[in-house]
């Protein structure tokens, strides 16, 4: 465990003096790349024809996607009477979520790779995207000329498609929202075919409704994301606290604090957690840094927990943390999500839903404590992540209750091994999804919903959604998302 960064460091790097308590140590921002510099700049393949369409949007601007392969898929799919729905042909082994849909199996699937970085424009601050760059792709080219996209989430395989067509979160959120908040413009081919470009002025319903569909209005074939300025370091403070009372105080109060870029809690039992806040730099003091992503470094929520004193937590692998295994097979980890899916048998698949709980559930930051406090009851798996985030206001499936005001909402991710003995996979993440329902928070969708219909339409809000599901010829093209997600449809 590095004890360097326990040791206070330029207070006036951060404005307010930290508590005796706190201790701060700088990070390396940069992310182990995947890929390096820039792909080569294929705009040419997307086609830009016009074509007549029979969208009824305002201000459309439709194209014929005629030579490109998602438009002569699609197109390829009406001819041949349009039988059954489509989905993306990306297989389910290789997408972020422990869950598999069966969908793929009976849908036609539209078999299209489009991963490149289109542009970077400086100007603008935008970077426009195909829908299977990843994050680690995308971070590599924008860290190479001093960029970043403010909403960075944190694991290289998360693509732009599932990104927005799901949703993403990270520990600037509270600054910047979702993921789809720093989303400027989306471009989408519908059921018929068409391209149509849509941004907040340009089919501004369109724009609202995409996120959280997953991919139930169209399939994403670009988007324009906002980006931001790049530092080296991120200099992180650590607070432990004690109390639940106190945790939840102290976590609001940092996360409506604009002046701290991140903010993030690990909540390592009902009454002990950390609260990080961090900043970017150009500078580090070279015996305070902590490079937490090097082979041998502890896992990060231990390195965290060692900030408070006499906590304990479990680990997801058990010898993981091992300063013996970290040394000799550190490199190894962690292992890739899509090698775990590919290779695991029915039978762990089943032990991990009956016996593990991976889900992230939002909730308005005025029920923290209650929502702490019943995940406790229900589940008890620890740590916690919590990760504070904006919600603005918007006419999609997910935004505050209060239709004209943002609110500060915080992401719980609970990861882990339910310690409560009348664990129960469906009667408890049930309960967990009510009490959720009822102080208008929202369920991430890739984890295991057990919502029927009605509760799911409660939860989300269906208006727009269904609207342009009618307009856009969606309902003979896509499955309802509500179809896609459900338990029932995925294994
Ligand atoms: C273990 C684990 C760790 C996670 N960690 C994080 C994290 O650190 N930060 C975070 O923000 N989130 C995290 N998540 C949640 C994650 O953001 C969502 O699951 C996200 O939607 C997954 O992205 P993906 O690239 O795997 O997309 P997929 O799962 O492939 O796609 C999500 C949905 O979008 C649709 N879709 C994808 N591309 C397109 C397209 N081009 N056109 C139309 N529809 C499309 C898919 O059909 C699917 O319905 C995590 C989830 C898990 C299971």
């Amino acid at each position: 465990m590095d004890k360097r960064t326990a040791e206070p460091i330029k207070k006036s790097l951060l404005a307010p003096h930290p508590p005796s308590n706190v201790s701060e140590g700088y990070h390396f921002s940069l992310r182990v790349c995947l890929q390096e510099g820039m792909r080569d700049r294929k705009r040419d393949r997307i086609a830009w024809c016009e074509s007549p369409s029979a969208l009824r949007l305002a201000n459309q601007q439709t194209r014929s996607l005629s030579a490109t392969p998602y438009g002569r898929a699609v197109c390829e799919w009406r001819k041949n009477g349009s039988g059954t729905y489509m989905c993306t042909g990306r297989p389910g082994w290789l997408t972020v979520s422990l869950r598999v849909g069966k969908y793929k199996k009976t849908h036609k699937n539209i078999m299209i790779n489009m991963m490149d970085i289109l542009e970077v424009d400086t100007k603008r601050q935008v970077v426009r995207v195909e829908p299977l760059a990843n994050m680690g792709q995308v971070t590599a080219l924008l860290n190479s000329i001093g960029w970043t996209l403010p909403v960075l989430p944190e694991l290289d395989d998360l693509t732009v498609g599932g990104l927005v067509m799901g949703t993403g979160i990270e520990s600037s959120s509270h600054v910047y929202g979702l993921f789809q908040h720093i989303c400027v413009a989306y471009e989408l081919v519908l059921a018929d075919g068409s391209l149509v470009r849509c941004t907040e002025e340009e089919n501004s319903d369109l724009f609202h409704a995409v996120p959280w569909s997953c991919g139930t209005l169209g399939f994403l074939v670009a988007a324009e994301i906002k980006i931001v300025p790049a530092r080296s370091w991120v200099k992180l403070r650590y607070e432990p606290i004690r109390g639940l009372e106190n945790i939840c105080r102290r976590f609001a109060e940092a996360s409506a604090d604009k002046r701290n870029t991140f903010v993030e809690g690990i909540q390592y039992s009902l009454d002990s957690a950390v609260v990080m806040t961090g900043t970017m730099t150009d500078h580090a003091e070279p015996d305070k840094i902590n490079r937490i992503g090097l082979h041998f470094k502890p896992w990060f929520f231990k390195h965290v927990e060692s900030y408070l004193r006499g906590g304990h937590s479990g680990d997801i692998i058990p010898f993981g943390n091992n300063p013996v295994f970290r040394w000799l097979f550190g490199w190894m980890v962690p292992p890739k999500i899509s090698l775990l899916k590919l290779t695991q048998g029915e039978t762990i698949r089943r032990l991990y839903e009956q016996h593990h709980v991976v889900q992230d559930m939002l909730v308005p930051m005025k029920h923290l404590q209650a929502a702490i406090t019943r995940f406790h009851q229900e589940i008890n798996v620890y740590p916690l992540w919590l990760c504070p985030f904006l919600l603005p206001p918007g006419r999609g499936m997910v935004h505050p209750k209060a239709q004209q005001e943002e609110e500060l909402y915080v992401d719980i991710g609970a990861y882990g091994e339910p310690k409560v003995k009348h664990f129960e996979a469906k009667a408890s993440t049930r309960q967990l999804e009510k009490f959720v329902r009822d102080v208008h928070g929202f369920q991430m969708l890739y984890a295991d919903v057990y919502m029927d219909r009605e509760e799911f339409w409660e939860m989300f809000d269906g208006q727009l959604y269904h609207k342009l599901r009618a307009e856009l010829g969606c309902k003979e093209a896509f499955p309802e998302v509500y179809d896609k997600i459900c338990k029932s449809a995925r294994h």
